[in-house]
């Protein structure tokens, strides 16, 4: 499987070419795509000087940085002035919701929102300011819920923040239906798309008055991301105090590498994300995949299935043993997987996710998430699936496992 084009065996050593590794961890972050890597380190030898300064050859800075704006602005469909680079989708989420909350008020988010989004509403708005929208067992939020929420008279809420695709379960939500009811209502409607963007397309986000995305979730370098801001905001938005970069939404010295990086994942990946034929056949690997492992692992549950799910993620509730002893023997194995946040055999922090779809403690500890990307062909999908069956029996058989790859090298 290894030498069948997956990116992530870059990130092996020459010797370990030959055994089974597959990168199944997108959702948490994607290696640097190679466009990125790119214009990376192409604008960290031509254009590296400060965008603010005031000679010609700093001049070239200045305009490569606004020519990426308005390249990110036409690929994700908006103006170049609604464009505000960022750090990520967490310094986005953080800056809208203060700002709601200056506005007084209440938020309204979903259950099921990134610790990105629920952290700041609760600390921004305090208790008693934060409604948390329910959502059904698939994790869908309730449409019914939001509309009364948003009907009911005299409680304008602030802003509404319902994210596009979860990033424990890859569940969509209605996101356009969602922009268009507060459109109609005259509500500021935030969408953390950091786990869309990359996956499916963008047409039609920008609609939504704010949206939040990190790069490094699709193939971008880490520490950049964009936020795009309500059209027609002309008083700074003051992120940051400090220099009047970003139009004064943001002061700091701009990263025009990062941003040039990010604008060149964002072009690759956006072929990816708006070609259905290859979205379908992702499915159709992921869903062969979780047939498989219920038939041979009985008793295993797909989290959100019957709901349209993001194309590459699957998460899983695997029988009886606990997720750290599947996660470690399969990155024995080469196998990167994820527990998605959810707490370890039923210790430590439960997933807010997984707990408002009504899962139990006790599976929640049980639960993997496997998030494939762009890169990753079917025989690596086989290959995890086999991998799974063999640390059941050695969970089951009780014997002492030995790694399969040597650990140390890699
Ligand atoms: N929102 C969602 C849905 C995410 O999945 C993540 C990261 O996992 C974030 C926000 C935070 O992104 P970052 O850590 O890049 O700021």
């Amino acid at each position: 499987m290894v030498e069948k084009g997956s990116e992530a065996v870059f990130l092996l050593p020459r010797p370990f070419m030959s055994v089974s590794f597959a990168y199944f961890d997108h959702h948490a972050t994607t290696p640097l795509c190679l466009e990125a890597r790119e214009a990376w380190l192409r604008a960290h030898s031509e254009a590296w000087m400060n965008p603010s300064s005031l000679y010609p050859s700093a001049g070239r800075s200045r305009r490569l940085l606004e020519e990426a704006r308005e390249e990110c602005a036409e690929l994700l469909g908006c103006e170049p002035a609604r464009i505000v680079f960022t750090s990520g989708a967490t310094e986005g989420n953080n800056a809208v919701l203060r700002w709601a909350a200056s506005r007084g008020g209440r938020a309204v988010l979903s259950a099921v929102e990134h610790p990105a989004v629920r952290e700041p509403a609760w600390q921004f708005f305090g208790d008693g300011g934060v409604c948390e929208l329910p959502v059904d067992e698939k994790g869908v939020v309730l449409a019914d819920v939001l509309r009364a929420e948003l009907e009911t008279p005299g409680t304008k809420p602030a802003v509404v923040s319902v994210m596009a695709a979860n990033n424990e379960t890859g569940v969509l939500q209605a996101w356009r239906e969602t922009a268009a009811r507060c459109a109609e209502h005259g509500v500021p409607y935030h969408c953390d798309a950091a786990q869309w963007i990359g996956k499916r397309p963008a047409a039609g986000l920008a609609e939504c008055a704010w949206v939040t995305l990190s790069a490094h979730k699709f193939g971008g370098p880490k520490g950049v991301g964009v936020l795009i801001i309500p059209a027609g905001t002309f008083s700074p938005l003051r992120l940051r105090a400090g220099g009047p970069q970003e139009s004064g939404h943001r002061a700091g010295t701009e990263d025009y590498p990062g941003v040039a990086a990010m604008a060149a994942a964002l072009a690759a990946r956006a072929g990816w994300a708006a070609d259905e034929q290859a979205r379908a056949k992702a499915s159709a690997w992921r869903d062969a995949f979780e047939s498989r492992l219920m038939k041979h692992l009985p008793g295993t549950q797909v989290v959100g299935s019957g709901a349209l799910r993001s194309e590459t993620v699957s998460m899983v509730i695997v029988p009886r043993h606990p997720q750290l002893k599947w996660v470690t023997r399969l990155g024995e194995r080469g196998f990167c997987v994820s527990t998605g946040s959810a707490c370890s055999s039923g210790k430590g922090n439960p997933s807010p996710v997984l707990q408002a779809m009504g899962i139990d403690a006790e599976a929640m500890g049980r639960a993997l998430r496997f998030s494939a990307g762009p890169e990753t062909v079917e025989a690596d999908w086989e290959g995890l699936l086999e991998a799974l069956l063999d640390v059941w029996e050695v969970l089951e058989s009780g014997v002492r496992d030995r790694p399969k790859v040597d650990l140390s090298r890699l």
